[in-house]
């Protein structure tokens, strides 16, 4: 990359030099340089650039001020534009208000009314589109009933009625654009009058009421892929809003949301879901049915299974968008303690609590013990904690 000129000696002008100065001969570089009056001259186009980047930091007051005392180094930062990946239209547009004022006379009105009358681009569309879990996970492919604008067949999209013709704006000229003085500078605005179109529909088509779109519905298919997520927005390149004057369409851009499961709730790339099992099953250990997104499938679980506790199957979540791995499916089993007890049930519980009285497990003895301690230490009056005894 080539160092930066001086911008002084870019436009030509002394370091004294006023700002009147400074506009006059950037404008006259400007005009000799345009690529417009130069085709297929990149070292015109190059001039035209380096012209815009030091008429922006020269006209001002305080980057010419940074620029004076420490160079280009003091533009950093500064938001000064590199244009020279910038195009000719970029440049129009920043400094459009020198190049469209009557200074300048006709010879870029071209170039100034590209911006306001040349191919739009069209509005994007946004959407929301519903999922079932299985779809989110396995991909889908989707259709989207849309209402969406489009030329208008009668007019052809110019909005004036069969046979006639819009006409020049006399507000604007046909320019697009009005032209405003503020201090130093004229601000060109878009023409109020036809909204810079730079034309106005005499007589209107009666299809479109002159507005040149018509809205028809459409069908869209969306191809979703597998692991998308609630919230996730998906681009479908040009399927929004037609353009103006031969500009492109806008995109189409989708939200998608997934609807609650009955059995599944997603963690990242896992699945979730609790199943109930009896104190029975818990104590003696089973096989279980557990739902899968494939389907029913059989967990076997130890004996001593606490509630609460997780138990994994492998490779049953969700897959990595665009990658090999896929997540789990996490069973937590829950046990659930009956309400009801007929009688035979009660009897057992009942045995079953006399025995566990003179039968208790490691774990419960020492906490039994604890609870004796402690109550016996309170009673005769000794404050010390209860000992843990094995
Ligand atoms: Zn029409
Ligand atoms: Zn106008």
């Amino acid at each position: 990359m080539a160092a930066k000129r001086d911008y002084y000696e870019v436009l030509g002008v002394e370091r004294s030099s006023s700002f009147e100065e400074i506009k006059v001969a950037y404008r006259n570089l400007a005009k000799k340089y345009h690529p417009d009056l130069n085709p297929g001259d990149p070292e015109a186009e190059q001039r035209f650039k380096e012209a815009a980047e030091a008429y922006e930091v020269l006209s001002d007051r305080e980057k010419r001020q940074r620029y004076d005392r420490f160079g280009h180094a003091g533009l950093q930062g500064a938001g000064v534009h590199d244009f020279r990946n910038a195009t000719t239209d970029d440049v129009m547009s920043m400094f459009g208000e020198i190049f469209g004022s009557s200074l300048f006379g006709d010879l870029f009105r071209h170039a100034a009314r590209g911006g306001a009358t040349g191919p739009r681009r069209g509005q994007d569309l946004l959407a929301r589109v519903e999922l079932t879990l299985e779809e989110a996970v396995r991909g889908v492919t989707k259709t989207l009933e849309l209402r969406r604008s489009e030329i208008c067949p009668d007019c052809r999209g110019t909005g004036a009625r069969r046979g006639s013709k819009p006409v020049v704006c006399h507000y604007c000229g046909g320019r697009g654009q009005v032209v405003h003085s503020r201090g130093f500078f004229q601000v060109a605005t878009t023409c109020p009058s036809c909204k810079g179109k730079g034309q106005r529909i005499a007589d209107p088509c009666p299809t479109c009421r002159g507005s040149g779109r018509v809205v028809v519905p459409t069908t869209v298919t969306i191809p979703l892929p597998p692991g998308v997520d609630s919230g996730e927005w998906y681009r479908v390149p040009r399927q929004g809003e037609v353009g103006d004057l031969g500009g492109e369409r806008g995109d189409l851009r989708v939200q998608v949301h997934v609807k609650p499961h009955p059995f599944f709730e997603r963690d990242g790339l896992n699945l979730v879901t609790q199943v109930p099992i009896s104190f029975a099953q818990a104590a003696l250990g089973a096989d279980l049915q557990v739902p899968t997104l494939d389907g029913a499938q059989t967990l076997t679980i130890p004996r001593g299974t606490q509630s609460g506790e997780v138990f994994r199957i492998k490779g049953q979540g969700v897959p990595e968008r665009g990658g090999r791995t896929r997540g789990d499916l996490l069973v937590e089993v829950v046990v659930e303690i009956p309400r009801e007890l007929n009688p035979r049930q009660e009897e057992l519980i009942r045995e079953l609590a006399e025995l566990e009285h003179e039968n208790v497990s490691p774990r419960r003895k020492s906490f039994l013990e604890k609870v004796r301690d402690f109550f016996s230490a309170e009673s005769s009056g000794s404050p010390s904690p209860p000992e843990d005894r094995p």
